[in-house]
């Protein structure tokens, strides 16, 4: 009766995406990584970009990290983008090109949780296996009452058992992207639209009143603050001007990508001493101090579970400065366009 019931309304309502109704499963592996953390609209056009740029897994593995981060440009957490570019490999090089079609073997690739699993074997395979996303944790929370913290390996359990209970078997890829969409489309975080819902007589928080309670959350994260002064450091030489980048190293948030030299620190340095600071830091790193230097203003800067807050400095060398720090090395504008670089210092770079 409930598949039945929401299979009539996904016939009606459900959204037409061009990741549906197709069963090969490296372009639906392309479309669950883009679209984590990400809106549809936003994740379309990066999900069209890959598909025409990589049509075959094969294409993807032979890309180079770097161009694989450019095409990831603007997208945010650039683990994804290198977590698919080693399993496209692992899938190229070692599986002969054929993507794995067991669950079990699908979760073992990098970067592809319970969730990404669930919907390549349903949607690719029609596997039994409950996608759960936040769509689905809200709208089954309030549809059966379930209080458990959602988020959690403990919550994921119970919500799938439910789910394997209910779904049906015979299209668990059409059960999965119906549950996907009523969550997104009619039971919203928001004002769900209960009043016109085929499921109001027999759910939990509608009786209850319990809509805006449910679904339970964590404790939030607390926000960790950055501050990150960059160096945009130029100098010319007898065939154009050079600029210093900086490529970021593992272990830290924007890893492989580029950016300018730079002071962190985990406090703001204060506005009055800030140029002297800035120029020693310069001076001890570049081997002189710049001929003249110029502090921008600060640019906010949200990450999930941080805050950047950053500074940009432009510092101007008569020539080729002595040395620079670890991990730089001078380009000219043109190799500093093609570089895969994060949103901030495209904002910065986007507003000279
Ligand atoms: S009645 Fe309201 S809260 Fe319950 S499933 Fe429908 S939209 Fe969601």
């Amino acid at each position: 009766m409930f598949s039945e019931k929401l299979f009539r309304w996904y016939a009606d309502y459900g959204r037409r995406l061009p990741w549906r109704g197709i069963d090969n499963p490296y372009y639906i592996w392309l479309s669950e990584i883009i679209l984590q953390q990400t809106r549809i609209e936003q994740g379309r056009a990066y999900y069209e970009h890959f598909v025409a740029t990589y049509p075959t897994v094969e294409d993807l593995a032979k890309a180079s990290e770097e161009q694989v981060l450019k095409s990831w440009q603007g997208l945010g957490y650039y683990s994804r983008a290198r977590n698919l570019h080693t399993a496209a490999r692992h899938v190229a090089f070692d599986l002969g090109g054929r993507f794995p079609d067991r669950y079990e073997d699908i979760l073992a690739l990098k970067g592809v949780g319970r969730y990404t699993a669930a919907a390549i074997a349903s949607f690719a395979f029609r596997l039994p296996y409950p996608v759960i996303d936040g769509n689905v944790y809200r709208f089954v929370s309030r549809l059966y009452g379930i209080f458990t913290p959602i988020g959690t390996d403990k919550a994921y359990d119970e919500f799938e058992r439910l789910l394997l209970n209910v779904m049906d078997y015979r299209r668990p890829d059409i059960f999965n992207q119906a549950m996907m969409d009523f969550g997104s489309l009619c039971c919203k975080p928001v004002s769900p639209d209960c009043a016109d819902c085929i499921f109001r007589q027999e759910c939990f928080a509608h009786k209850e009143g319990k809509v805006e309670v449910l679904p339970v959350k964590q404790a939030p994260v607390i926000i960790q603050e950055r501050y990150l002064y960059y160096m945009d450091i130029r100098w010319h030489e007898s065939d154009g001007e050079r600029l210093l980048v900086h490529q970021r190293q593992a272990g830290d948030i924007w890893q492989g990508l580029y950016e300018f030299p730079l002071l962190e620190t985990t406090s703001p340095i204060k506005e009055d001493c800030l140029a002297e600071r800035l120029r020693e830091f310069l001076a001890e790193s570049m081997g002189c101090p710049p001929e003249s230097l110029m502090v921008g203003s600060r640019l906010r800067h949200q990450l999930t579970h941080r805050t950047i807050i950053a500074q940009f400095v432009g510092a101007n060398y008569t020539s080729r400065p002595p040395k620079w720090p670890d991990n730089c090395r001078p380009v000219s504008w043109e190799e500093m366009k093609s570089l895969p670089i994060s949103r901030l210092i495209d904002r910065y770079l986007s507003k000279m």
